[in-house]
């Protein structure tokens, strides 16, 4: 394992709460010994902590649950209460602050309020503070959700620049088959092009929204960015550290970066798939030239449809000739000029190509 200089740590629902959904402050005060240790060891540290909602509900029993949406409301408010007081006190045990970040989908799909939040996060960090980010699932409902936090963590490590993004849950990585037989074995190092799908279980965390599908799906595109991503057991006592030792042999899953340079614009397209407003559809000469390797922005010629509803600014899905979402990009135009020039030549690009990702 390289040194790193700066990492995020997501931490799972899982890992921080007993069988029964309580907070397993035991495993958290470990935790922190360790990030206060990597502190120590003069590697910046952001956290990404989930566990506001299952500590939330294992603190309050209800009589009876309100509605699925108003229930996550409470338990997320009581439980992230509960869980950043238990952080702040035990990080003060090592002297060390920590702040929390609560943010939404909304915070980040305009690159004004994306610049916002990453400014917060670099003034805690240069102040020595630990930023311990979460969602703020008491305002986030439904479509405004992100997937799960394993998103989330993949946006904050780009972002933020990190040199690695860790996902700890409570396995110890990527099997080649059903974790639970015998059979199966951990894939130890993946490049960030492999496609993993065919060994994936789709079954879910049980306290958690994230699944080992995600988590592999976030791990590649981060990796795509060249970071570093390492999916591993926060549940194994001194994970942390192990994993930071320059010859570890921790059994975990390594998504071994890229090595292109990706402008800090790029990778905020990259990551604001979800708050697309709208698609256009391209057709297969326009195709081909996006997924080979030529920087090429997209031109009204090759566009053969456009949907939704959306502005110049907004971000938009782009769509092969066969319906495949292949990217996403910054509109340069809103949909109804896009309606109208499309198929046209001689035009300024519909989509540069600065602000563009191809997956
Ligand atoms: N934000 C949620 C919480 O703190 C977790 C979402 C997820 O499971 O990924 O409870």
């Amino acid at each position: 394992m390289p040194k790193f200089k700066r990492i995020a740590i997501k931490i799972g629902s899982n890992v921080l709460t007993h069988k029964d959904g309580t907070l397993d402050t035991e495993r958290m005060a470990r935790l922190v010994d360790q990030i206060a240790q990597l502190r120590g060891q003069g590697i910046e540290v952001i956290l990404i902590s989930s566990g506001a909602v299952a500590s939330g509900r294992s603190a309050l029993k209800l009589e009876k649950e309100p509605d699925p949406v108003s229930a996550r409301q409470i338990f997320s408010s009581i439980g992230q209460a509960r869980l950043i007081n238990e952080y702040y006190e035990l990080f003060l045990k090592h002297g060390i602050y920590c702040g929390q970040v609560l943010t939404t989908k909304e915070s980040l799909s305009t690159r004004g309020h994306y610049l916002n939040q990453k400014n917060c996060i670099a003034q805690l960090l240069q102040h020595g503070v630990i930023p311990i980010i979460n969602e703020n699932d008491t305002i986030s409902v439904t479509e405004l959700m992100f997937t799960d936090n394993d998103e989330l963590s993949g946006l904050v490590a780009t972002m933020m620049d990190a040199e690695a993004l860790i996902i700890l849950s409570n396995i110890d990585g990527i099997y080649t088959g059903n974790p639970a037989d015998p059979a199966s074995q951990i894939i130890r190092e993946v490049d960030y092009n492999q496609d993993l799908a065919k060994y994936i279980q789709t079954t879910k965390s049980s306290f958690g929204r994230g699944g080992m599908l995600t988590k592999t799906n976030i791990a590649r595109k981060v990796a795509a960015e060249g970071i570093t991503v390492i999916i591993a057991n926060g549940k194994k006592d001194g994970i942390l550290t192990a994993l930071m030792n320059e010859d570890s042999d921790t059994l975990c899953t390594v998504f071994m970066p890229s090595k292109r340079e990706v402008s800090s614009v790029k990778k905020w397209i990259a990551h604001s798939e979800s708050f697309a407003k709208g698609e256009i559809t391209i057709n297969e000469t326009a195709s081909k030239v996006l997924m080979s390797e030529k920087a090429s922005s997209i031109l009204f010629v090759g566009i053969i449809a456009v949907s939704g509803d959306f502005e110049k600014g907004d971000i938009i899905t782009i769509k092969d000739f066969e319906g495949n979402a292949i990217g996403v990009g910054k509109a340069q135009y809103d949909s109804r000029k896009m309606t109208q020039f499309m198929g046209h030549k001689g035009l300024r690009p519909a989509v540069l190509y600065d602000y563009l990702w191809i997956n």
